[in-house]
Parts: C-alpha cells; sequence; structure tokens
C-alpha cells in the first residue's frame, strides 16, 4: 500500500498528538545492519535508530536467532512465576551498573521505568517534590511529564509531583554560558543550592537527570558537573536518580552507564530503549535499600518477560563481544571531528555537541542564535530524500539528533557526513 494511504488512514484513528517525521510519513518494512528499507522500495541509511532503541543495528542473526528460539518456547508466563532469562539478565545488570547491592526490575519501556524509579525515590523520601533538569524528557505517563522539562511534550499544570527546574549544564543557551568550565559548573551548583534553599518545602525526594539529555538535543555538560550537583544533592540527603534511557549501554563511548564516568554514583539507574534491541524493555537498578523501600506487592504483568528478557541477555552477549562501547568512542569522535569541520563553513550550525553516538547539531538563524526550526525541518526531508534518516531534539525542535546503531562503521559515517554536508550547505535558511 503507498505510504499516501496508510498516511490517511493513520490520520482517522490515531491521535493528533502523535508526532510523525516527513512531509509525506514513511513506513519502514525491513532493515540489515544499519540499513532499512521503506514500504515503497526505498533504502536508507539508519541514523537515529527508532529513536536509539536499534542499539546494535537491524536483523542481528545472533539476536533475531534468539528471539526466534524463545518464541517458539514460550511466549509468556507474568511475573508471578520464575523466569530464567530475567535473573539472568538482572544478574549481568545489576553488575554492569557498578551499584552497590544491587538489584533490578523490569517494566516495559522507559517511561515506566522512570515512573518505577520515582515511586522508590518519593517513598523512600516521604516526599513528592522532585527537582528536574531544565529541557529533559523523562516520558509520557501523568509523573513522568510532570517532571519533563521541554514544552511541548510536558503538562505540568496537572502535575501529580511538586516538581521544580534546574539548571541542565546546556551552555548554548544558558546566562552562565560565557563563563569557563569551572567557574559554569560553580554557577549551576550555586543555583541549585538556591532553589532548594529558596523554592522548595525542603525535603526534596530526589533530582531527576538525564547525563546528556537526549530530547533535549543531546546537551552536554562539563566535566564536573554531576559531581559538583551531587556534593549539593549529598547536603540535603537528596537522591540522585539518573535517567539513562537513550545515555546507556555504553553509547557515550566512555562508560557503560554515563553518570559514573561523569564520576558519580548515582542512587538509582533507570534504561530501557536499546536492550532489547527494538524488543519493549525498560527497567530500573538501584541499591537494595532503595530498591525493597516499597514494601508494597508490585507485579508488572510483561515487564521482563522471556521475549523481552531473552532478547536483552542476547542483546547485552551482542554488545560487550563485539566491544561496542570501543566503536562508540571511534566512530562518535569520526562523525563529530566531520560534522565540526562541515560547521566550521556552515553559518546555519550553531553547534555541535555531544558524547560517542549521542550526536546534536543545533541550527540557527546564521548570524544569530535564533532557532532555525523551518530550516531544521528542511534538513530532517532533505536527508531523507537523500537516503538518510536522522532524529529531531531540543528545547525548540532546531537540533539535528545523529545516533546511529553502535555497530556502525567509518565509511557509514562517511557516507552520511556526505549527505550532512550537501543538505547543511545548500538547504534554505
Ligand atoms: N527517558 C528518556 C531519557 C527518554 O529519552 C525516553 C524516551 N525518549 C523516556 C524516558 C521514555 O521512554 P519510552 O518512550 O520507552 O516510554
Amino acid at each position: 500500500m503507498p505510504h499516501a494511504e496508510l498516511w490517511q488512514r493513520h490520520r482517522q484513528v490515531m491521535p493528533s498528538w502523535m508526532q510523525l517525521y516527513y512531509d509525506e510519513p514513511i513506513e519502514l518494512v525491513r532493515g540489515s545492519g544499519r540499513r532499512v528499507t521503506d514500504g515503497e522500495g526505498r533504502e536508507y541509511l539508519d541514523f537515529f535508530g527508532g529513536l536509539l532503541a536499534t542499539m546494535v543495528g537491524h536483523d542481528i542473526p545472533e539476536i533475531t536467532e534468539a528471539i526466534r528460539a524463545q518464541a517458539g518456547r514460550l511466549l509468556h508466563s507474568s511475573t508471578l512465576y520464575l523466569i530464567r532469562s530475567q535473573v539472568e539478565l538482572a544478574e549481568r545488570i545489576a553488575k554492569l551498573s557498578g551499584l552497590p547491592d544491587a538489584k533490578v526490575f523490569f517494566v516495559n519501556s522507559g517511561t515506566e521505568a522512570v515512573e518505577t524509579a520515582l515511586l522508590l525515590a518519593t517513598q523512600r523520601r516521604r516526599s513528592h517534590q522532585v527537582l528536574a533538569l531544565r529541557g529533559s524528557y523523562h516520558g509520557r505517563s501523568f509523573g513522568t511529564v510532570a517532571a519533563t522539562g521541554i514544552r511541548g511534550w510536558s503538562a505540568t499544570a496537572l502535575s501529580p509531583l511538586a516538581v521544580t527546574y534546574v539548571h541542565s549544564g546546556y551552555r548554548y543557551r544558558s546566562p552562565f554560558g560565557h563563563l569557563d568550565d569551572a567557574a559554569f559548573v560553580a554557577a549551576c551548583a550555586d543555583e541549585l543550592r538556591t532553589i532548594i534553599e529558596t523554592s522548595t518545602a525542603g525535603d526534596v525526594a530526589c533530582l531527576l537527570a538525564e547525563p546528556v539529555q537526549g530530547a533535549g538535543g543531546f546537551a552536554t555538560p562539563p566535566e564536573g558537573f554531576f559531581p559538583a550537583m551531587k556534593a549539593v544533592l549529598d547536603d540535603y540527603g537528596i537522591l540522585l536518580i539518573s535517567d539513562e534511557v537513550q545515555s546507556g549501554w555504553g553509547r557515550t563511548g566512555r562508560s557503560f552507564f554515563a553518570m559514573p564516568g561523569s564520576g558519580v554514583t548515582p542512587d538509582a539507574i533507570t534504561f530501557a530503549k536499546g536492550l532489547g534491541n527494538g524488543v519493549a524493555i525498560g527497567g530500573v537498578v538501584a541499591p537494595t535499600g532503595l530498591m525493597d523501600c516499597l514494601g508494597a506487592n508490585s507485579i508488572s504483568t510483561a515487564g521482563g518477560n522471556p521475549l523481552a528478557t531473552a532478547a536483552g541477555v542476547a542483546t547485552l552477549d551482542y554488545l560487550l563481544s563485539h566491544d561496542l562501547q570501543a566503536n562508540a568512542d571511534k566512530v562518535g569522535e569520526h562523525l563529530m571531528t566531520g560534522l565540526r569541520a562541515i560547521a566550521d563553513g556552515c553559518p546555519l550550525v550553531g553547534e555541535v555537541r555531544g558524547m560517542g553516538l549521542m550526536i546534536g547539531v543545533e541550527l540557527v538563524v546564521p548570524g544569530t542564535r535564533e532557532p532555525a526550526v523551518a530550516a531544521t525541518l528542511r534538513v530532517l526531508e532533505a536527508a531523507r530524500q537523500r537516503g538518510l534518516l536522522i532524529g529531531r531534539g531540543g528545547l525548540h525542535g532546531n537540533v539535528l539528533r545523529v545516533t546511529p546503531p553502535m555497530t556502525v562503521t567509518v565509511a557509514e559515517a562517511d557516507e552520511a557526513l556526505a549527505v550532512l554536508r550537501e543538505v547543511l550547505t545548500t538547504v534554505e535558511r
């Protein structure tokens, strides 16, 4: 069926607030490695990985086979019964997290993972006051929407939580942006302390933070940012939840989870997206003291189900045995260097930033810092027409997001860079 007809049916039956990419949305029907094919037979280089969920590439034989084998045995049993692959995956994630005496609870999505972490922190601290970073994205449930700091994605007027926003470490549009790193970090930490002292009623439960903001446009704080923030939180006994739904699994190239890599041990880490390489799975890892504080009986009917956890085990195996963190570091650096070279001759690019394979290209009206939103949409569309899929984000929707699967090669990165060079230098501004 042509895309236009499917799109027409989609609009009839699906909510208007479901975001679709492109002037004429496409249906992806097949994938192999870092390439996908649409319903009309066009092939694309996939540099967004279905919102970073296709972590190691499409149709990886080892993973496809593990999923097929489990599907042939048992799809579902529920958390009322022991599930071998669930326990095995939990053991491995607990160890990889580096958190002391850690336990894992599995759910089906990033939203539920963050919701669970919020439940733990608010329960433990007996407070519904939460700090979140400006420009954050944490999901679309009642609690996670409340803690989401991007207008257009959040709905704080109806918040079940008392959320106060603090500095994210995003320098480009910060009033502290002109300071050097040390002074910038000190200013952010001072602001955090002032906000805790003056804008909350005390007894804040937690700070919920993405180490590298995803939907926010890959705002990447400078070295020392999270240690300085954590020192302030510690003075008040406020917990730190690291939302690693995008930044986990070595994608930043620096460490398996990004927050420990920034020099801080968080109180809990949330994860999802890449773990199932596209099969829905999410979870929270936290030390026993926090994880077990919930006390109540709790189940997740399909959380950590046999199929999802078999996919998780196979994906982790693949990730670790191919040392994809090192690849993310290497190809990420190559992409970053290439994009910065493009930016040098292109006034449409305000900033190129990120870490590993989380790269943001912020587009501005040349000569200003005004967000170039329409041009961003044109770049996205022009890249697609030339066979490259990338993402979009940022506080104003003017940041290109370049996040290929972690198996991406330097040759594929060069192919993407050639498309981006052409598009960024020729697109109507
Ligand atoms: N946290 C972060 C950091 C995310 O990027 C996302 C999804 N973009 C979520 C939570 C929510 O995850 P999901 O869409 O799987 O519910």
